[in-house]
């Protein structure tokens, strides 16, 4: 894999949590704090992203925004307990931006109605804001921009890998969803590729099977690859594997 040119050391990416929906071999749901010098932000907010957030000592009132993959639970149903948290436990009065697929802002405000019907009931202290995420239409946000890509891991709803620029430094980001070749294309040059691996032989649906992934790592030309959301069989191959494997607390320097 090819180094790149990308500016060095001034991000910072922690895996909160890397598992899949089942949280397989006790890893947390998708949930990645990513660091840089003008944004903190997560990248997937799983309904263990209070849990993972204090558990890695970070302050919850550092998140600036919050990008979202796709409208399965265990890659945003985290989001109302961190409403939660700022109504109460870290009270916010700046806004929160959640950047996220077609019709993210009513899944959200629906997900937190059946939570905590009596709390959201009431407005907010802080404003949510929700920004829609088009196909290939790049949005910034601070000092990131983000391409959202469709993948086809859903049917009806809208599923996205993301390319995310951070100060210059690339992040890719798979989400879920099965192979596709313009993941070459997507990964060259970017400093990081967060690379979904669900199973191992077999795609569970619509995710990537290890084996299909793994012969095609070398033609990657991405600083570094780690793997994501795997599953119990990827998980009990674990170091065998030969391939960087997202664990929790895991913190990654670009
Ligand atoms: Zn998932
Ligand atoms: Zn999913």
């Amino acid at each position: 894999m090819a180094s790149t040119s990308a500016a060095r050391g001034t991000v910072q990416v922690t895996v909160l949590g890397g598992g899949d929906a089942f949280c397989s071999g006790a890893n947390l749901n998708a949930t990645y704090l990513v660091e840089s010098a003008r944004s903190t932000f997560l990248v997937d907010c799983g309904p263990s992203v209070l849990y993972a957030l204090k558990k890695q000592a970070v302050d919850t009132a550092r998140i600036d925004f919050i990008v979202v993959s796709h409208l399965h639970g265990d890659h945003f149903g985290g989001i109302p307990f961190l409403l939660l948290e700022y109504m109460y436990e870290r009270p916010r009065t700046r806004p929160l931006v959640v950047l996220g697929p077609p019709g993210i802002e009513d899944r959200v405000r629906s997900v937190f109605r059946l939570l905590y019907r009596d709390v959201a009931a009431r407005p907010l202290p802080f404003a949510v804001e929700f920004r829609e995420l088009v196909p290939e239409q790049p949005t910034t946000i601070a000092d990131v921009t983000v391409l959202p890509i469709r993948v086809p891991h859903q049917d009806e709803d809208t599923s996205l890998a993301l390319k995310l620029d951070v100060g210059g430094t690339g992040i890719l980001y798979s989400g879920d969803t099965p192979w596709m070749d313009r993941f070459f294309e997507l990964a060259r040059g970017v400093d990081l590729f967060l690379c979904e691996s669900t199973g191992y032989d077999n795609s569970m649906g619509k995710h990537i099977a290890f084996t299909e992934l793994q012969p095609r790592l070398r033609r990657l030309e991405c600083g570094r690859v780690v793997l994501i959301h795997l599953g119990r069989e990827m998980r009990e191959r674990g170091a065998s594997l030969g391939v960087e494997c997202a664990r929790e607390g895991m913190v990654i320097r670009l």
